[in-house]
């Protein structure tokens, strides 16, 4: 039989327990993907902490919830706890973090791309998956990008790109006026988009008062090597898909590409030339582009 010491040891490699300063307190961070819990799950966790006696709830930057100043002690029995009551730990070792997403189409009247199942489909097979370094994941369904997925290892944004019908023009300048890029322009009072300025977010398409403005399908912008923190950096461009199945087979393959190539102590936007990342965007483009 383990001892109490050996039980904790355990229990602390398994991610989702931060020491505090205080190293006989920690911190615990939950499993919430894309930020979305019950009512039930809520009055679970609030019962435990008031049993446990476990300080005030810190809601994270990355839609996990943390509990603060955990004495170590409790730990095994507040876990079991916690297990029996189906409440997981989070991830916050090198491995796949809690992934983080806005609420699409579901809520969001500028959403191009739905969310709840890519957040499920992508949880259920990745989520704490071990890797060479820390790997976090965000969708957000239009470039307004409210969960900064740029700036993540692996960023899924949903964009939709205005088709024209120009020679109906009327010249009202709706469109125009919708645009925050300045990429609608009028010359000769007609309508004139700016390729380089628009951002593909779609806000223009319902705008047009005699709807001249189509769109096309919705489509999956999936980006590898962004980073937050002290020197921040835009993930660099995959590919673009058309389907959230396509979009979850092509995140499956950067993550295992990820698990082969990259190594442990550095950023994988540090890493991204030495792994060859121009090849493995010419192999995912062939196979799925
Ligand atoms: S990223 Fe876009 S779709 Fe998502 S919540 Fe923000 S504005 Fe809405
Ligand atoms: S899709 Fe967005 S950025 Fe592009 S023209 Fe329309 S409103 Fe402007
Ligand atoms: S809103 Fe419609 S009619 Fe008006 S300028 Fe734009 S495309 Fe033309």
């Amino acid at each position: 039989m383990r001892s109490k010491a050996e039980i904790l040891q355990v229990i602390e490699k398994s991610g989702g327990i931060i020491t505090e300063r205080d190293p006989h307190l920690c911190t615990l961070r939950l499993r919430i993907p894309g930020g979305i819990i019950n009512p039930e799950e809520l009055i679970t966790i609030g019962k435990l902490l008031r049993k446990n006696e476990i300080g005030p709830l810190h809601l994270t930057t990355r839609q996990t919830i943390e509990l603060s100043h955990v004495d170590r002690e409790k730990l095994p029995s507040l876990l079991t706890a916690f297990g029996r009551a189906g409440i997981s730990l989070g991830a916050e070792h090198d491995e796949i973090v809690n992934i983080t997403a806005c609420p699409g189409t579901d809520r969001c009247r500028l959403a191009n791309i739905a969310t709840r199942n890519l957040i499920s489909s992508l949880d259920g097979k990745i989520f704490r998956k071990k890797m060479p370094i820390r790997v976090r994941i965000a969708i957000s369904a239009c470039p307004n990008g409210c969960t900064s997925e740029r700036l993540s290892e692996i960023g899924i944004t949903g964009i939709r790109e205005p088709i024209r019908n120009e020679t109906r023009c009327t010249g009202c300048g709706t469109c125009a006026h919708t645009c925050k890029e300045n990429a609608i322009i009028m010359i000769n009072g007609r309508l004139t988009l700016d390729d380089e300025k628009c951002m593909k977010c779609g806000m223009c398409i319902d705008s047009c008062p005699f709807h001249l403005i189509g769109g096309s399908v919705p489509k999956y912008v999936i980006t590898v090597g962004g980073r937050r923190g002290r020197h921040p950096q835009l993930g660099y461009e995959l590919i673009q898909v058309t389907s959230e199945e396509t979009a979850v087979a092509v995140v499956n393959r950067v993550v295992d590409w990820i698990y082969r190539n990259a190594y442990n102590g550095k950023t994988l936007t540090s890493q991204l030339d030495a792994m060859n990342f121009d090849s493995f965007k010419r192999k995912i483009l062939s196979e799925f582009g």
